[in-house]
């Protein structure tokens, strides 16, 4: 079908021209509503009768929130759809049901989570998810393992590094404002960096920066696994018995910590947020999450590990099991140091770059908001510049407590 922008007006023609969808709405009327929070996209629900409901989500040729003057290709759906179905396969449980999806009109029709909410929102509102971190470390082991070189044949992880790393134009918007622009003097910086003391503090913070070289540099040139490129809390639907990751259009085939590190970097916002309007109750049960999150996440990595005698990497009879566990101690502790460098990054560039959060940039009292980015940079900045050396969970969950004291 030729490429074409959906709306409220042609969405029930569209949806009744693709069988699977015109049994499954069995000719009801559709009412159909606009939903989309995000900036890039449009986002729809499609309901018709006895509560059959469905989720459109379709990729436009230009930045949503801006408007049609600022282009960007609509193929970044096509990435997002490849990814769904990717963690669909690892992970059907934490992936919600792809109904249908077409590269050529950049849209994908899904299971519409009527029961839960955009993380971010949850935490802001003080819910506790019991059962988030072994959700999301399923999701996190699964997902990094089955996509790399540790599980994968060496033909197999280079037609997945083909089918993913042209989404270009995204791995170039995270290289802009993830690492570079965020951390200096530019316009598309949000207004309150201006002149702001933390600000000027930070970009002449060069020790700082010569740690984002370095982490920019992995991120553009490792090829561990596929991950989902844009994983923060507003990425993340759940309630108390289920959690769904969505919005994978950033995916690429990158550096383990990177996933991981945009995940824990989130969290440690929510708990800064916390603390410093004085609910340490909650504010303690999100740092736990981070550690649990952190903790579960290895365990099942190394047990998909074990039970995988050989891949592109290993050939079974390769080398002695005593000096194999020592490489896999060492190489999860590489995974950890790296999250720790990228956690650090997506804290310090919500601060004062182009997109902030609602944990953050929320607070209202002008006084506490600016203690929460004083120790959110303190934190952030920690983390980024010493990640080489952070090699335990304790010693992460130590600098998230020592500069709240
Ligand atoms: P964007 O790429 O524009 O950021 P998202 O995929 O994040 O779009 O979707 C925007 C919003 O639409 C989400 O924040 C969420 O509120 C809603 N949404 C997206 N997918 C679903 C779904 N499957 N079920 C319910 N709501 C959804
Ligand atoms: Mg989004």
């Amino acid at each position: 079908m030729e490429y074409k922008i959906l709306n409220s007006d042609n969405i029930a023609e569209y949806i009744y021209s693709i069988k699977d969808l015109k049994e499954y709405f069995c000719d009801d009327k559709l009412t159909i509503e606009e939903i989309g929070d995000g900036n890039l996209n449009f986002v729809f629900i499609i309901k018709g009768e006895n509560n059959k409901a469905l989720i459109l989500k379709q990729a436009v040729p230009y930045l949503r929130v801006l408007g049609e003057d600022f282009p960007l290709k609509r193929e970044r759906m096509t990435y997002e759809i490849r990814a769904l179905n990717e963690f669909s396969k690892n992970t059907p449980n934490h992936i919600p049901t792809i109904h249908h999806a077409s590269e050529d009109m950049s849209s994908v029709i899904m299971e519409y989570l009527d029961t839960h909410i955009i993380m971010r929102s949850g935490l802001i509102s003080k819910i506790k998810y019991p059962k988030f971190s072994d959700h999301i470390s399923d999701y996190l082991a699964q997902n990094l393992f089955k996509t790399s070189s540790l599980y994968l044949d060496s033909v197999s992880k280079r037609e997945l590094i083909d089918k993913f790393n042209t989404n270009s134009q995204l791995c170039a918007i995270s290289e802009d404002f993830l690492f570079t622009f965020a951390f200096m003097e530019h316009p598309t910086n949000d207004s309150y960096a201006d002149g702001h003391p933390l600000f000027e503090e930070l970009i002449s913070n060069q020790a700082f920066k010569e740690q984002v070289l370095n982490l920019k540099y992995k991120f553009m040139t490792k090829n561990d696994a596929l991950l989902h490129g844009d994983l923060h809390t507003g990425s993340i639907m759940l309630n108390q018995d289920e959690t769904y990751v969505i919005d994978p259009e950033f995916s690429f085939v990158g550096p383990f910590g990177f996933d991981i590190g945009a995940l824990i970097g989130n969290l440690t916002m929510s708990y800064v947020s916390h603390l410093i309007q004085g609910d340490r109750e909650y504010a303690s049960w999100v740092l736990n999450t981070i550690d649990e999150v952190l903790e579960k996440f290895e365990a099942k990595f190394l047990a998909l590990w074990d039970a995988q005698k050989s891949s592109a990497l290993i050939t079974e009879g390769f080398i002695e099991e005593n000096y194999l566990n020592s490489y896999k101690q060492s190489f999860m502790t590489d995974i950890l140091k790296d999250s720790v460098g990228f956690a650090g990054i997506k804290i310090t560039r919500r601060m004062f770059g182009a997109a902030g959060v609602a944990d953050i940039r929320g607070i209202e009292d002008k006084d506490l908001k600016d203690k929460a980015m004083e120790l959110c940079l303190k934190i952030s900045t920690r983390f980024v510049t010493l990640h080489k050396m952070i090699d335990s969970r304790d010693k992460i969950i130590a600098i998230i407590k020592d500069e709240m004291k």
